[in-house]
């Protein structure tokens, strides 16, 4: 069911998702070469909570930590633990933070020290994806309208979308109908209305689409071990256009 929030319940949404936002800049700022993943989860959970927030992910499905921290050709839902960052490393960081009945979601691809060529324009590709989509987010446009823009920006550039796994409604709940892929036909899907809040996430590959779940089934992984980055913003659509909810 699609939950249409009213104008209290979008301030909600916008608290939880500031928190989130500043939970994200956060990781961010401190991801540093040599530290390990486990490190910079434990250091995100102790940013929420002194926020008065709780980690939206903690716990979630059994999910073990507060943060997704997926590695190089970790796509999403990497498990924080003893991996090392090393220079030249990319890092997806995926984060929610729960507060006063509101979820919010974001996530993004940072840099650990100097990054290849390769691994920077994947990172660029796939934020400025996640805006084209964002573009699309308007009243009367429906589902397959974003997608289709994720989709051809980042084709368009040789990379591909990952498939199996997509976007969707956030609010009182993480994940939340109607599910948002980052591929799709323009005028097809969900329409989209006034009051909805959605997370927008591409997924992108610099190789194939195909990804891979491990023995722990929560990682996943390219199915090649190329490359992967990820960017998330929630929006709400409102009746002046698209309103990006995870700003800092
Ligand atoms: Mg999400």
């Amino acid at each position: 069911m699609i939950s249409i929030k009213n104008s209290r319940e979008l301030a909600g949404m916008r608290d939880a998702c500031r928190i989130s936002a500043m939970a994200l800049q956060f990781a961010g700022e401190s991801i540093r070469i040599g530290m390990t993943t486990g490190e910079l989860d434990k250091m995100i959970r102790h940013f929420i909570e002194k926020q008065g927030a709780t980690p939206s992910f903690l716990g979630y499905g059994g999910f073990p930590a507060s943060a997704c921290l997926s590695v190089n050709e970790t796509v999403i839902h990497g498990i924080p633990g003893k991996r090392i960052l090393h220079e030249g490393d990319i890092i997806s960081v995926d984060v929610g933070a729960y507060y006063h009945g509101f979820h919010g979601d974001n996530a993004a691809t940072f840099a650990v020290g100097t990054i290849s060529d390769e691994a920077q324009k994947l990172l660029d590709a796939t934020e400025e994806s996640l805006y084209k989509g964002i573009e699309q987010a308007v009243v009367g446009n429906r589902v397959g309208d974003i997608g289709h823009a994720v989709q051809t920006y980042v084709e368009d550039r040789g990379y591909s979308v990952v498939r199996q796994y997509v976007g969707h409604g956030v609010g009182t709940n993480l994940h939340e109908d109607p599910s948002i892929p980052n591929f799709g036909t323009p005028g097809r899907g969900q329409r989209l209305l006034p009051g909805m809040t959605i997370a927008i996430e591409p997924m992108i590959n610099c190789g194939t689409h195909e990804v891979e779940v491990m023995p722990d089934e929560w990682t996943v992984l390219t199915k090649d071990r190329k490359l992967s980055a990820h960017f998330e913003h929630t929006v709400a659509i409102t009746p002046d256009g698209p309103v990006i909810l995870t700003r800092p």
